[in-house]
């Protein structure tokens, strides 16, 4: 591992670029069309704020793989570095959205001047391929620079420690503390904040790991980066393109692209991988197709690219994606994230677009609060061990029950702040349970959030019947225990008022 302070040694790192890069500026003209031989070399720098329009946004991509940096010559036209993408509004604001491999060639092309460089690095989760690229991210090594980073969190302050983590002796040559810019961290919730002209909102995906989705919306433009995101529920199954998803949480998933000029959206695998992917926490590129298209997006760029496919399986994906848009009534433009892609989206100044939701801040004050209680409910000792295990780690206190009326007198007598609750109990079964305290008239009882949990196969008929008794989320089984504890946890940070 060599130190990240040597700035201009790679200052021509971009001098022959990949061969997609100049299919950037965004005619959504298929990549496949592209030979690369045809290509003009042309040197990719750090989107400079002088050289931006009047109004609107600057995207560029610096990784779009998923999972592990997969470098090579399969992967040189849409690229082998992790998830790395920066946006510039007309005012200069920058925002680097995470920070995987990708962000050492980003570093390197905002210092090449050897000012000082103030941004906002926005995390969606500290996942590692989304924060590889930290600690060799150059405009943290100039003095002067200012940064304030952002990730999920509970008020908590984890967040500087668990990026000193990745950065600790046994790891890397260097710590957080030698790093030279000032640097402030920030917990984020859902909700709305502002970083320069740029409103953020925020909001959880469906993740093994507590994660954020960005909605940024400057000058009449909007552009959603959700990655890494795993629908609620697959179905309907077999329904058209576009059709409306069952899971409320994925109807909200789309509220929250409705309407982007652009969406950059997970897509690591597709519906054929499924289920055996099940749990991993991303989108079939289907899924990401029919939410473009349901949320009336004019265009989605699919990334987070799974380590496997080289560039022509991305091609052969793109294909399929395209051919599914061209069935449905709203076709937006399709391609597939490529590193070095430039798009420039023209805004209007005197155009505000509301934000989505409440107002409330994404903003976490550090927290005071002492652990939350939530009722597992279950008559499987080996699942309530599995769900116990997974939300102690996360410092939750946990109360259980077998069965339903000793559920409804644990809810009454200790108000948990959240049920998860199986389906299939002796007697009450979850389903009576959860009618019954939505029936209750103290709404501290009416109100708690149940997440339904079920071995039985899913069917469309089951997560209706579901909604309709009240439930807050539906899990099935098998479930994945660290997918249980993020979804737990971002709904108790929903919730729980601070
Ligand atoms: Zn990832
Ligand atoms: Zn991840």
């Amino acid at each position: 591992m060599s130190l990240p302070v040597s700035r201009g040694r790679l200052r021509g790192f971009y001098e022959q670029p990949p061969a997609h890069a100049n299919k950037a500026s965004g005619s959504g003209s298929s990549t496949a069309e592209v030979q690369p031989s045809a290509m003009p070399k042309i040197c990719i720098g750090g989107i400079k704020s002088g050289s931006i329009q009047s109004a609107g946004m600057k995207i560029r991509f610096w990784g779009t793989r998923g999972s592990i940096a997969t470098p090579g010559p399969a992967t040189v036209r849409y690229g082998g570095n992790t998830s790395c993408v920066e946006l510039r509004a007309a005012d200069g604001t920058l925002i680097v959205l995470d920070c995987g491999t990708g962000a050492y060639g980003l570093g390197k092309a905002l210092t090449q001047s050897g000012e000082p460089v103030t941004g906002n690095l926005m995390i969606g989760h500290t996942h590692w391929d989304h924060i590889q690229g930290f600690p060799f991210f150059d405009p943290l090594f100039v003095e002067r620079s200012n940064w304030t980073v952002y990730a999920p969190g509970g008020g908590d302050q984890r967040l500087q420690s668990t990026l000193a983590g990745q950065m600790a002796y046994e790891y890397s040559p260097i710590n957080l503390g030698s790093l030279m810019a000032e640097i402030s961290y920030a917990d984020l919730t859902e909700g709305v904040f502002e970083v320069g002209s740029v409103r953020v909102t925020t909001q959880y995906l469906n993740h093994p790991a507590l994660t954020l989705g960005f909605r940024f919306e400057v000058d009449g433009v909007t552009v959603v980066y959700a990655c890494d995101h795993e629908p609620h529920s697959l179905h309907p199954l077999d329904a058209p393109a576009g059709a409306e998803p069952i899971h409320h949480e994925d109807r909200r998933h789309v509220k929250f692209l409705e309407g982007a000029d652009l969406i950059i959206h997970d897509a690591q695998y597709t519906l054929a991988d499924f289920p055996a992917k099940a749990g991993w926490g991303h989108t079939p590129l289907e899924r990401a197709v029919d939410y473009a298209i349901r949320a009336r997006t004019k265009r989605l760029i699919f990334t987070h690219h799974d380590p496997d496919r080289d560039d022509d399986a991305i091609d052969a994906l793109c294909a399929v994606a395209r051919e599914r848009a061209a069935t449905a009534s709203y076709t937006p433009e399709i391609e597939p994230a490529a590193e070095g892609a430039f798009i420039e989206l023209k805004g209007d100044k005197k155009v505000r677009r509301g934000s989505l939701g409440s107002d409330s801040s994404a903003l976490l004050a550090v927290s005071g609060r002492g652990p939350a209680t939530v009722l597992i409910v279950d008559d499987d000792p080996d699942m309530v061990l599995l769900l116990e295990a997974a939300l102690r780690a996360d410092g939750i206190r946990v109360i259980t029950a077998e069965d339903g009326e000793t559920a409804l007198r644990q809810i009454r007598e200790k108000r948990p702040s959240l049920v998860l609750l199986d389906m299939r109990l002796p007697d009450l079964d979850g389903m009576k349970v959860c009618k019954m305290l939505r029936a209750e008239t103290d709404p501290g009882l009416r109100d708690i959030p149940i997440l339904i949990l079920t071995g039985l196969k899913l069917t469309e008929a089951d997560l209706v019947e579901a909604f309709v008794a009240g439930a807050t989320d539906y899990l099935t089984k098998p479930i994945k225990p660290t997918l249980v504890r993020s979804r737990v946890r971002s709904w108790l940070l929903r919730t729980v008022s601070p």
